[in-house]
């Protein structure tokens, strides 16, 4: 019997993590944030003043990224850097890092392997079309780039850290501009992908309607592996 896998893939601030988190939680599986790994190379190269634009930059430092996450931690070459990854620094490099082929190939083959043998729910750009084009379930949440901005705002007043709206709103659709035209593993909605707009929802209201689509694709998939599985 093959695991469980849901990718739920969207842009910046459209509400993946959040609700990926509480679901994952809710059907006792792994929740695997594949934007903090890119967060974390840009973290590396930011940190180590690399120039993005020299190939033999990436060639010698991609090697020595080293990533490992427990649960809510995550450690680049063996320091936490929960933290560090959120800041409004590497949020405006993270893009440009993550166009970069190699980084993808390194981050996609990790991901797989992190995933292997567990009920997964993956957040990303690229889940559903590139790392798991066979996942059991693919969400694609969008909002407006306004409200995406709004909740990155409170994200960062949570966290302290002081920010105006409107810079937030043009890292947002610069951010989206990028991601969803890269070559490599571009943001965009999978062919067999539910899309849902999470625009004037609370988080209670998006997880509940993803929650309706777990619960059909579990069962969906006990009648595969020939099992009973009552929602
Ligand atoms: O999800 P989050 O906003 O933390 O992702 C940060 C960045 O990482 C995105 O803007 C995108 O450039 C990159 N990313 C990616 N593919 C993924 C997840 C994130 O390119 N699967």
């Amino acid at each position: 019997m093959r695991n469980f896998i849901v990718a739920i893939d969207g842009p910046a601030g459209s509400g993946k993590s959040t609700v990926a988190k509480i679901l994952a939680k809710k059907y006792s599986m792994t929740y695997l944030d594949t934007g903090a790994m890119y967060r974390m190379c840009a973290l590396y190269f930011l940190e180590n003043n690399i120039s993005l634009n020299k190939q033999e930059n990436i060639d010698k430092h991609l090697p020595l990224i080293n990533i490992d996450i427990d649960k809510d931690s995550f450690y680049l070459n063996g320091k936490d850097v929960s933290k560090e990854i959120r800041t409004p620094e590497v949020t405006a490099l993270v893009s440009y890092v993550a166009k970069i082929k190699e980084v993808r190939e390194k981050m996609v083959e990790l991901q797989r392997k992190i995933s292997f043998g567990k009920d997964v729910i993956l957040d990303g750009r690229d889940i559903g079309t590139v790392v798991f084009p066979n996942a059991d379930l693919k969400i694609f949440l969008v909002a407006s780039p306004e409200e995406r901005a709004r909740r990155r705002m409170k994200d960062y007043e949570e966290k302290g850290i002081k920010e105006e709206y409107n810079k937030v709103l043009a890292g947002i659709l610069e951010r989206d501009f990028i991601d969803s035209t890269r070559k490599e593993g571009p943001l965009k909605k999978a062919e067999d992908a539910v899309e849902i707009n999470t625009d004037g929802d609370t988080i209670e209201e998006t997880v509940a309607k993803l929650g309706v689509f777990i619960g059909v694709a579990r069962q969906q998939k006990a009648k595969r592996d020939g099992e009973k599985y009552d929602i």
